[in-house]
């Protein structure tokens, strides 16, 4: 399904107005495919293209002889590129027009139009990056936080792929003792292994724990503000923003196309899905708050309750804070610069409280305290960042670790050899699956999917 050997090209920079854009090409033709589109500004000595030179010039349809755009030129030479195939590079003007034409030229030279994450997909199977790495490289362009930029580059430079190796070697090296001892029959000399299987089992709960703890760098942590109408929702929202710790930056929601706003506690992206913003009408029932509510409570990971302080609290609010029973929350009781009406102590009694302005600003760096405690279930933010990591890794992870634990179980009770070395095998095969070593290509497809065409 993937080939190697033709010419892929792409544009590899977003579409829109920008001050430059670059298509860009790899493959045995890539080059020549520049040569036959580039003409340069002057002539220069030497023979031709060299590789990590930039060249000054005019993209030009070589039929009819019409200057496309002003473009620099670079080139990099197999194997010393990204994908370790011949790279050559047109940076243009970044406008969709000039992009598109200079691409549409690179087609009708013989290049093929890459598909999602194909030059990223080419570092991989020609053994640049492994497979950890490669998806080091979208968490890096997708990274909401400074820490979880920090922990994607760590990952790109093959920190978790290291950790990952030095298990999967320790348990080859088991295997291969059992293998030898169950198949040949020949006395082998005896050899514990229990160390060796303990020591795995340590490791890989290590970085079973730091992934999860990853996972809330890397993913962030939906948080849904929910109440009923006029409680101050929005005003949290706004306020919250506002703060000198808010990384502002509208991404556009995955699934609606809902605006998420991004708060940056210690490094922690808390996702702010900005339902609170729907405008509500006048005469608004208090039953759509509820039905609201419930709707921007699934599929969060954090819920802030919010309560009107300076009211007693109705019925409506109960609903809303019986919707959160039983799952991560903070209730957030308002208006606190207003005579208070009620502490709000018996609506969701197990969860922490927060008293609160959303007007003056008074009692949010409390909140935003609690919002991390309650994520972090009371550890404190340590500043080394955790190993980045994905569902996939995680479960890869679970899977080598839940064998280890079998394999540990069958010698423990003398059962055969054999026996012990089919879950060894497959923990090793679930962290050859991390790395790339051992992956199959439906999976490769799946993955390389979520790039864009260009990365
Ligand atoms: P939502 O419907 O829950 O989103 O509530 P809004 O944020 O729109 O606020 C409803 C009303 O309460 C507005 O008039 C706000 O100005 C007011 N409000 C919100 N927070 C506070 C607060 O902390 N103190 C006071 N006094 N008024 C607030």
């Amino acid at each position: 399904m993937y080939t190697l050997d033709d010419t892929i090209a792409a544009i590899s920079t977003p579409l829109g107005q920008g001050g430059i854009g670059i298509v860009r090409l790899s493959g045995d033709e890539a080059l020549a495919i520049g040569r036959r589109l580039f003409r340069p500004a002057t002539s220069w000595r030497g023979n031709g293209i060299e590789p990590n030179r930039l060249y000054y010039g005019h993209v030009v349809a070589p039929g009819t002889g019409h200057r496309v755009d002003e473009v620099l030129l670079s080139y990099m030479a197999a194997p010393h590129s990204f994908t370790r195939q011949d790279v050559v590079e047109i940076n243009a003007h970044g406008g969709p027009v000039p992009l598109r034409e200079i691409l549409a030229l690179c087609l009708a030279e013989g290049a093929r139009l890459a598909r999602e994450g194909e030059f990223t997909l080419r570092a991989f199977l020609n053994g640049r990056i492994d497979l950890a790495q490669a998806e080091a490289v979208l968490d890096i362009i997708r990274s909401r936080t400074e820490a979880a930029l920090r922990m994607a580059v760590a990952q790109l430079s093959g920190r978790l792929s290291q950790r990952v190796r030095v298990i999967r070697a320790d348990l080859l090296h088991v295997l291969a003792y059992l293998e030898a001892s169950a198949d040949l029959e020949e006395d082998i000399p005896p050899q514990d292994i229990a160390p060796d299987l303990e020591r795995a089992r340590t490791l890989l709960t290590d970085l079973l724990r730091e992934s999860d703890r990853g996972m809330i760098y890397r993913q962030g942590v939906r948080t849904a503000i929910v109440g009923r109408p006029n409680v101050g929702k929005s005003s949290l929202l706004n306020a919250m923003l506002r703060t000198d710790r808010a990384i502002v930056t509208p991404i556009p929601g995955t699934t609606r196309d809902t605006l998420e706003e991004t708060l940056d506690l210690q490094g922690i992206p808390f996702v702010l899905v900005d339902t609170a913003g729907i405008t509500e009408t006048e005469d608004v029932i208090e039953r759509l708050g509820v039905a609201r509510s419930r709707r921007s409570i699934e599929g969060a990971d954090l819920i802030l309750v919010v309560l009107d302080g300076s009211e007693r609290p109705t019925e409506a609010d109960h609903q809303v804070a019986a919707l959160a029973e039983g799952r991560p929350a903070v209730v957030v009781v308002n208006k606190s610069d207003l005579p208070p009406a009620s502490d709000g102590r018996d609506l969701l009694p197990g969860a922490p409280h927060v008293h609160l302005s959303a007007l003056t600003g008074d009692g949010l760096p409390a909140l935003e305290e609690t919002m991390l405690q309650v994520v972090l279930s009371g550890q404190v933010a340590t500043s080394d960042a955790p190993v980045s990591s994905s569902p996939r890794h995680c479960e890869l992870f679970r899977r080598a670790l839940e064998h280890v634990l079998e394999a540990q179980c069958a010698l423990g009770e003398g059962l055969p050899e054999d026996l012990v070395a089919i879950d060894v095998t497959e923990a090793v095969a679930a962290l050859g699956e991390v790395t790339g070593e051992t992956v199959a290509e439906d999976l490769l497809e799946a993955i390389f999917s979520e790039f864009c065409i260009g990365k």
